[in-house]
């Protein structure tokens, strides 16, 4: 058997070639997707994960799967980490991170700005289970550092935040985490890896929702947490193997095959992102665009600092954002209208600030009048898939225009 591609190859040949050995019984070249939910076991074997060391034989799948194993480790190889527990969803790994540090008593500073489900698993849930919880505007160091108190035991950030792409120093944060004796973890999932690896930064944790860019084909619904061993291994006996919400073998081999062509992927959708970025800037019915990669980003020098990438995700202003979500989904022909993102074909989705204050984020005056400088009345969020963005440019024009 092969050893997988160490640290000294480039990202390109680890996204294909790393964690994917051949088949030691038949040779086959491509990864085998192992279905079996169980493994012949050694008659001395424990019947519990507590104690099972990390390089144990296969013995029950939700404790772990060669297939599922493999991605795990083509995870670690692109993000330049020690461990990675795959799970099934990007919200299973965020409630298992959660799970895992928090306990009554303790308390939580996270981005005043999430993934609305994150945002309500911390508004509904967490709450009653004793946990406190300080939203704040991760842009702004100065009320990071007047959150965090000696109790915090998590800081929590996401950047680019879903939906409204406001950035976190990843750096700056997590000195003013570590300060204070707090990890902190970052949802990378609008950067992934090929723009920005948060560990590298001093983050000790990274989340994705494998479910957009690193599977990348709109097909399979998955999640990752990744960070140092000492930290991720008890995780996963201790917190994964018994929540229970793993990734199926299946939707490992989809994503590992998608995640081959991240960074191709990647490249293509932040050329196209910043071609129709451009061409909403000059189009006479868009009154606001926001994109990493532009200029006029409030925060364009710490996404140049901080992204190797500036990824396919931009949102986009109108006069009257409602009336034109439904004369968009009517219109569009390349465009699928619909939630999610990351995916090959380009999405395109309309949220209404108010309905996402309410819904999700229940922000205070002055994080509510932040979410409005980027977001104003409600925004486009937009995913730039790998279409021409000639053909993508043009279907907005179209369907902008009236008449
Ligand atoms: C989609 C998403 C999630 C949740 O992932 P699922 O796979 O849908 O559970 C978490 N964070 C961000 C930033 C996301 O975009």
């Amino acid at each position: 058997m092969k050893k997988s591609p160490d640290n000294t190859y480039g990202l390109r040949t680890k996204a294909v070639h790393a964690g994917e050995l051949p088949d030691p019984n038949t040779g086959a070249s491509a990864p085998n997707l192992v279905m079996s939910t169980t493994y012949l076991a050694d008659p001395e074997a424990n019947f519990s994960v507590e104690g099972l060391p990390a390089d144990a034989p296969f013995f029950y799948t939700r404790w772990g799967n060669p297939t599922v194993r493999q991605l795990e480790e083509k995870l670690c190889a692109l993000e330049g980490a020690e461990a990675a527990v795959a799970f099934g969803s990007g919200m299973a790994a965020i409630s298992a991170l959660f799970f895992a540090l928090l306990r009554s008593g303790d308390h939580l500073v996270i981005s005043d700005v999430t993934y609305a489900a994150t945002a309500e698993l911390t508004n509904d849930l967490l709450p009653g289970l004793g946990i406190r919880i300080t939203k704040v505007d991760m842009s702004d160091l100065d009320a990071v550092a007047a959150a965090i108190t000696p109790d915090t035991r998590l800081v929590y950030a996401e950047t680019p935040c879903n939906p409204i792409l406001r950035l976190t120093d990843i750096r700056a944060v997590a000195a003013l985490a570590h300060a204070a004796g707090a990890p902190l973890a970052v949802d990378s999932t609008f950067a992934t890896p090929v723009a920005t690896r948060p560990l590298a930064l001093g983050a000790d944790f990274v989340l994705h929702s494998l479910t957009k860019y690193l599977g990348g084909h709109g097909d399979a619904v998955g999640g990752a947490l990744l960070g140092r061993a000492e930290q991720i291994e008890p995780l996963r006996q201790k917190v994964a193997v018994r929540t229970g919400g793993i990734l199926s073998p299946f939707n490992a081999w989809l994503i590992m095959r998608g995640m081959a062509t991240l960074p191709l992927r990647m490249r293509a959708h932040a050329e196209g992102a910043l071609q129709v970025a451009h061409f909403l800037e000059n189009h006479p019915q868009v009154k606001r665009v926001i994109y990493p990669g532009l200029p006029s980003h409030p925060q364009h020098a710490l996404a140049q600092a901080q992204m190797e990438n500036f990824s396919g995700m931009l949102t986009f202003q109108v006069a009257d954002g409602g009336a034109m979500a439904r004369q968009l989904a009517d219109r569009l022909q390349v465009f699928h209208y619909a939630v999610s993102l990351g995916h090959h074909r380009s999405l395109i989705f309309y949220m209404a600030t108010a309905d996402l204050q309410a819904s999700s984020f229940r922000l205070n005056a002055q994080q509510l009048a932040s979410l409005k400088q980027f977001a104003g009345e409600g925004i486009f969020r937009v995913s730039i898939g790998i279409e021409d963005a000639e053909d993508l440019c043009q279907d907005l024009d179209q369907a902008l225009n009236n008449g």
